[in-house]
């Protein structure tokens, strides 16, 4: 996957159904992947990814996973992942940098960090934020899209923190109330979040992640990661993570479940199953 004629990609993921179809024009307009000339003289242009695309390939490698267990029985028949370095049929692992073992959202803590607030918009909890300057690419605002919009990853990340009230999720995103209702409805539609009404009369509801979303959570996790490095603010990222069983600061990897090898995209190759 580290370095494939366009063609190849699309006929090996089936580009025009896979949920990265529509960015691979993006990527490249935001340096992630490059079009280089193939060494071995022929014409058709390849592409490579870049240092950020490679760090991209974590989260596309949690992305899977999820499309794997809960995306449509299409995209799970289509796609079949292989470890070049041991042969084996790939399932991608998230495992701790530190301490190798394997994570997962329950061991993982979330305290807010010194750059809180570069979320655009009026998301903040502190009102500290800052806001993108004209000329940085709006990747971030895209690579949230992958799963949903922005909005929709607030809100799965306030009620991932225990605001499950509307008023809550309101104050916490910073979103307007038609927004929050329209998420919200969408969400509960995708089986992501579930309803459960604490009053009647009128009827209010709180929220929680079902474990579609819980799962669905953990990529957005690893996107907005993935942001806070190439897009965050200078001031540190706005959220740090703690492995809890370990102590130590988390960086999620992703690994190989036959050799445990941390996955690297010039090892990942996809099989398409002709059936
Ligand atoms: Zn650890
Ligand atoms: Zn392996």
């Amino acid at each position: 996957m580290g370095s494939s004629r366009f063609k190849q990609l699309k006929e090996a993921t089936g580009l025009q159904k896979a949920l990265l179809s529509n960015r691979l024009l993006r990527l490249i307009d935001n340096q992630i992947l490059r079009k280089v000339l193939p060494a071995d003289g022929q014409k058709h242009l390849e592409y490579r990814l870049t240092e950020k695309g490679v760090d991209l390939f974590q989260t596309v490698m949690s992305l899977y996973v999820w499309e794997r267990q809960w995306g449509s029985s299409e995209s799970r028949r289509n796609l079949e992942l292989k470890h070049e370095t041991c042969g084996a049929p790939l399932i991608p692992q998230p495992v701790c940098a530190t301490c190798k073992e394997i994570v997962t959202l329950k061991d993982i803590s979330f305290v807010e960090g010194p750059g809180l607030g570069w979320m655009p918009a009026s998301y903040s909890r502190r009102r500290n934020q800052v806001s993108f300057s004209s000329d940085k690419p709006s990747l971030l605002r895209g690579s949230v899209e992958i799963l949903g919009d922005r909005w929709s990853a607030l809100i799965m990340r306030a009620i991932f923190t225990e605001m499950r009230r509307f008023d809550q999720i309101e104050a916490d995103t910073g979103a307007s109330p038609a927004i929050v209702t329209d998420r919200l409805k969408s969400l509960v539609d995708n089986d992501v979040l579930r309803a459960t009404p604490y009053q009647h009369n009128p009827l209010r509801n709180e929220y929680f992640l079902t474990k579609k979303g819980f799962d669905y959570y953990f990529v957005i996790m690893m996107l907005m990661l993935w942001g806070d490095k190439y897009y965050g603010a200078e001031e540190g990222p706005p959220v740090v993570l703690t492995h809890v069983s370990c102590g130590n600061e988390l960086t999620p990897q992703m690994t190989c479940n036959g050799c445990h090898e941390a996955l690297l995209p010039q090892t990942v190759s996809i099989q398409p199953l002709n059936n």
